[in-house]
C-alpha cells in the first residue's frame, strides 16, 4: 500500500480516538460536561439549523412553489386582504407535518421563505403548531439571512492559477462550481445571483446573441426555471445586466486561456472553475482540495 493511503487510512482510526481522548479529557479531569441540562441551558444553534418557517411577506410572490414541492403535503396557500399589499395569496404551515427538509426554501425564488433556530414546538395542541401566514409573518428576517450570508468566507479563484483539474468542482457539495472553457484575456462574462433572479425571462429576450436560455436549466432536483450562459455565444455586452429588474446579473472580467500556435492560430481555450458564489455554503471543501493555490479563503484554515 502507498505511503500516503496507508497515513489516510491511520488518520481514519487515529482522529477518532483523539477526539475521544480530548472528551475524555475535558470530562474527567477539566470538569466540562458533555451533554446540555436541557431546558435550564440551551445550545447556540448554527444559523443553519432547520426550525419553525418565517415568512417575509414583501418578498413573497404568492408563487406557490413552496406548496407544490413540500413531500409531506404540509403547506398551503391562503387569500389575504393585506392593508399595504393588498389581495395577496401567501403560504402557510402545519409544523406537526413538517419533516423539514427544506425544500420549500431552497425552492423558493425571492429567498422570501426561511427556517428560524427555533426549534421549542412541542404543544399538546395539533392546532397550536399549524402556523397561518399571518403567524409565519416577519418582512425583517430575511433581510439578516442575506447579510449574514454576505459576511461568510467565499473562495476566491485566481484564474491564472487555475489548471482546469476539476478537483475542486468534485468535492463542492453545493454543486456551485461549473468547469467552463475561459476565453479572451479581459473579456467580460457575466454572472447570476440566482437568489435574486425569479426567472421573468427578460434577460434571454434582451440577449442580442442568443447567449442566454431558460430552457437549458441548471440540473437541479426541483428543476426551477434559470438562465443559463452559452458562453461561446456571449459577447459580454452587458444587455442581459441592464435588462434585469432584479439586479441578478452582473459582469465579471476574465483572464483568457487561449494560446497562439506556432502556425498563428489560436489554440482552444481551456476550462477553468466558474463559481456561483450566491449557492456557497463556505465549507472549504474546494479550497483544501486545489493542489495548485488558486483558491484563497480568508479566515478559513487549510
Ligand atoms: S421543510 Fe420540507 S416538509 Fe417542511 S414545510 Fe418545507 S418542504 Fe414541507
Ligand atoms: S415559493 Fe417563496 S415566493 Fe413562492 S409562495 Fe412560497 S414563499 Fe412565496
Amino acid at each position: 500500500m502507498p505511503a500516503r493511503k496507508r497515513l489516510n487510512s491511520f488518520g481514519f482510526v487515529f482522529r477518532p480516538m483523539k477526539r475521544t481522548g480530548k472528551q475524555v479529557w475535558e470530562s474527567l479531569i477539566v470538569g466540562k460536561p458533555n451533554t446540555v441540562l436541557y431546558p435550564y441551558h440551551k445550545l447556540n444553534l448554527p444559523p443553519t439549523y432547520r426550525g419553525k418557517h418565517t415568512l417575509d411577506f414583501k418578498k413573497c410572490i404568492g408563487c406557490a412553489n413552496c406548496v407544490q414541492i413540500c413531500p409531506n403535503d404540509c403547506m398551503w396557500m391562503e387569500k389575504i386582504e393585506d392593508p399595504e399589499l393588498g389581495k395577496i395569496e401567501r403560504p402557510g404551515i402545519d409544523m406537526g407535518r413538517c419533516l423539514f427538509c427544506g425544500l420549500c426554501v431552497e425552492v423558493c425564488p425571492t429567498v422570501a421563505l426561511h427556517e428560524t433556530v427555533e426549534f421549542e414546538l412541542a404543544s399538546s395542541d395539533r392546532g397550536k403548531i399549524k402556523f397561518s401566514a399571518k403567524e409565519l409573518r416577519d418582512d425583517s428576517y430575511a433581510d439578516k439571512v442575506v447579510e449574514e450570508r454576505q459576511k461568510r468566507a467565499v473562495p476566491v479563484l485566481d484564474l491564472g492559477k487555475c489548471t482546469g483539474c476539476e478537483k475542486c468542482a468534485g468535492e463542492c457539495p453545493e454543486m456551485c462550481i461549473a468547469m467552463m472553457p475561459v476565453e479572451s484575456v479581459g473579456k467580460l462574462k457575466p454572472e447570476i445571483a440566482l437568489p435574486k433572479c425569479t426567472a421573468c425571462e427578460k434577460c434571454v429576450v434582451a440577449c442580442p446573441e442568443k447567449a442566454l436560455t431558460m430552457k437549458d436549466m441548471y440540473e437541479s432536483y426541483f428543476e426551477m426555471p434559470e438562465p443559463k450562459f452559452i458562453l461561446k455565444n456571449c459577447t459580454g455586452c452587458n444587455a442581459c445586466a441592464k435588462a434585469c429588474p432584479a439586479d441578478a446579473i452582473y459582469m465579471m472580467e476574465m483572464p483568457g486561456t487561449e494560446r497562439i500556435l506556432k502556425d498563428g492560430k489560436k489554440s482552444k481555450p481551456k476550462k477553468r472553475a466558474v463559481f456561483v458564489l450566491e449557492k456557497c455554503v463556505g465549507c472549504g471543501k474546494c479550497f483544501r482540495a486545489c493542489k495548485f493555490q488558486s483558491i484563497e479563503m480568508p479566515g478559513v484554515k487549510k
